[in-house]
């Protein structure tokens, strides 16, 4: 839909797979230390004395994203940032990437010089090196595979399963700007589908847009919450929505929770453009998803740090397994949170 037609096209054919590698990684720098050896030899080479975390993803043309609204410089911007995000939510520090890329050719040199332009940005704006990977035609569509490694000392890590009786649950950011710009395009791509010549309607929701299009890591959360001597007891990162995540760190910890309807942050721009899909923006809080803020629970002897901590909002509060994960809404009705969010707040109306 917003595709440049314009530009030049090279064949994938024309560089072959060395020559595919060599000229989207050629001018990488590494940043980090630990990086021995990054692209170029039968495996990557990592030396480190701290504990390492790994974690994966796999995304598939057509199941994980849209090409026809999302660029390719977005796609692997946030194919990258999103990795990132799962070591943050371990409280740790992403350091190395490996992406594996399987594409038919269907696609350009130009595309994939897109890609890696995003996923390079996200490198470079978390230091994060791109240490290897793997390259290898598909006989439909793109699919990419991006392995993130990080570090931390072993007792800084945060698990899913360390929420205490009296905890208070504490969210970053806000919640639901990235499915209400997920609504947004899709319905831009109906109207583009109806009539090409359409101009789409984007105009004032850059911040909603950007959410979807361009997310974060809360890598500066996890700092701000050390340099202020605070270990979270659990932790999750944002990405089916905040219902699912909390009852993960319930369910692990075998713990309840209440969580205050009233105070979960939801941007202004989130609310109206709820309001104009006839949402309500909670629900979008609730069970939107692909926020990637950081949820996660501190002692409550943490509490007067907490509360002066600029982009964290306290929530709620762990309490035992017997009471139940409940949303307090607005005018003071118990629902007991189930992984939509959704059918409790229905209940409602
Ligand atoms: P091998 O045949 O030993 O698997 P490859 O020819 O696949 O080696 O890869 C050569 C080098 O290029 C390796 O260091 C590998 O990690 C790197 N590499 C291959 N594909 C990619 C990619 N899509 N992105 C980044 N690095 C890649
Ligand atoms: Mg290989």
């Amino acid at each position: 839909m917003f595709e440049d037609r314009s530009k030049k096209r090279t064949e994938l054919g024309e560089l072959g797979e060395f020559g595919l590698i060599d000229h989207l990684t050629k001018d990488i720098i590494y940043k980090n230390a630990t990086t021995l050896k990054g692209v170029g030899d039968d495996a990557a080479v990592i030396h480190t004395k701290l504990t390492t975390l790994v974690s994966t993803d796999l995304l598939v043309e057509g199941v994980h994203f849209d090409l026809s609204y999302t660029p390719l410089k977005h796609l692997g911007y946030k194919a990258a940032v999103v990795n990132f995000s799962d070591i943050v939510a371990m409280n740790g520090t992403p350091t190395q990437l490996v992406v594996g890329i399987a594409v038919s050719n269907r696609y350009s040199v130009e595309a994939l010089e897109e890609l890696y332009d995003g996923i390079k940005l996200a490198c470079e704006k978390y230091k994060v090196d791109l240490v290897g990977g793997d390259t290898t035609s598909s006989t439909s569509g793109l699919l990419i595979s991006m392995t993130i490694i990080g570090e931390a000392a072993t007792e800084d890590i945060v698990y899913r399963n360390g929420a205490k009786e009296g905890n208070l649950l504490c969210v970053s950011g806000n919640l639901g700007a990235a499915y209400m710009g997920l609504l947004l395009l899709e319905r831009e791509k109906e109207v583009y589908k109806a009539n090409p010549a359409a101009q789409p309607e984007l105009e004032g929701y850059d911040y909603i847009l950007q959410r979807q299009l361009k997310p974060e890591a809360r890598l500066d959360i996890i700092q701000l919450l050390k340099e202020n001597n605070i270990k979270p007891t659990s932790m999750i990162d944002i990405s089916d929505g905040l219902a699912s995540e909390i009852l993960h760190i319930c369910k692990q910890s075998d713990k309840g929770c209440s969580l205050y309807e009233e105070k979960i942050p939801i941007d202004a721009t989130t609310v109206s453009l709820a309001e104009e899909f006839k949402m309500i923006p909670t629900v979008a809080a609730l069970s939107g998803g692909e926020d990637y803020e950081v949820l996660f629970t501190i002692e409550q002897s943490d509490f007067e740090t907490v509360k002066k901590l600029a982009d964290i909002q306290i929530i709620g509060h762990i309490t035992d397994k017997n009471s139940g994960a409940n949303l307090i809404t607005s005018s003071g009705a118990v629902i007991p949170l189930n992984a939509q969010g959704w059918d409790a707040l229905k209940e409602k109306e």
